[in-house]
């Protein structure tokens, strides 16, 4: 089983009471706006399999899943605090994104309900309790958040709205003169669902050569890589180069086109005529 190249936000619509590394805090404290959301459900971050569905005086009730990245390696999400009597997950369970694993809840060192989530770094080998404690990721880092990164999100959760905001799988292809393309020079390019920066970000595009699908110009030129998959050529203060280049088809395969495009006119025309004469001849 591989896991997905983005985790969501394993609740939803909620805020960061606590961040990464606040006083020596290893993981995020995700609260609550909304006394509807209090005992909400926790989502599977990514797919993976349960390794730990346990209590303990500090954590309370959490759970732990593995997942296994396309590289190999493998990272534990784990999810702490969980609502009384703890997860609905079972330890060898497989669970898909956004598999509802437990709630909510304050068990454990907690003053209130919160779930208090990090991500493990990688590694490689069988899951072992004390190495992912000790080595945690800022889970802010690899969650596909919302557009303007304020740790919350609408409609990134469960059911179709998942499917529908994931970000695409975006994969450079060959280089190829017949074809308007774009090469993408750098790895921070956002990759965006419309064209303009208020549009929600998918993440970097990898660097690489990309077929143009569309061309657009606001304030930048913009090109769809992907069906509303759209970057921009920037050139902005903090980013005194160039984020892209642009090729067009090659003048030559364009002339091409041009005369073939002719003959088949003449051609056309020829036969029409050749027709119109045997049609006057019968
Ligand atoms: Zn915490």
């Amino acid at each position: 089983m591989i896991s997905e190249k983005y985790g969501i936000v394993p609740i939803k619509e909620s805020n960061i009471t606590k961040g990464f590394g606040e006083n020596g805090h290893n993981a995020i404290d995700i609260g609550w706006n909304n006394p509807e959301y209090t005992y909400c459900e926790v989502w599977a971050w990514k797919s993976g399999v349960v390794v730990a569905n346990d209590e303990e005086d500090d954590t309370g009730f959490y759970v732990d899943i593995e997942h296994y990245n396309a590289d190999g390696t493998k990272q534990v999400s784990h999810y702490v605090h969980l609502k009384k009597p703890g997860g609905i997950v079972k330890v060898g369970q497989e669970v898909k994104q956004g598999d509802v694993i437990g709630y909510r809840g304050s068990t454990g060192h907690s003053t209130g309900p919160h779930l208090h989530f990090c991500i493990s770094k990688p590694y490689t080998g069988a899951y072992n309790k004390q190495f992912v404690r000790d080595n945690y990721l800022d889970p802010t880092e690899n969650i596909y958040w919302s557009p303007n990164k304020k740790y919350y999100w609408t409609g990134f959760g469960r059911g179709g709205n998942k499917i529908k905001n994931m970000p695409p799988e975006i994969t450079p292809v060959q280089k190829d003169t017949n074809k308007e393309q774009i090469y993408i020079k750098i790895d921070s390019l956002n990759m965006r669902s419309g064209i303009g920066t208020t549009f929600s970000s998918y993440g970097y595009a990898p660097i690489g050569y990309y077929n143009v699908l569309k061309k657009a110009i606001n304030v930048y030129t913009w090109y769809e890589i992907a069906e509303n998959v759209w970057v921009a050529q920037t050139k902005l203060d903090y980013a005194p180069y160039e984020s892209l280049e642009y090729y067009p088809i090659s003048q030559e395969d364009i002339d091409k086109a041009k005369i073939i495009k002719e003959l088949t006119a003449i051609q056309t025309d020829f036969n029409n005529k050749i027709n119109n004469l045997l049609g006057d001849l019968r």
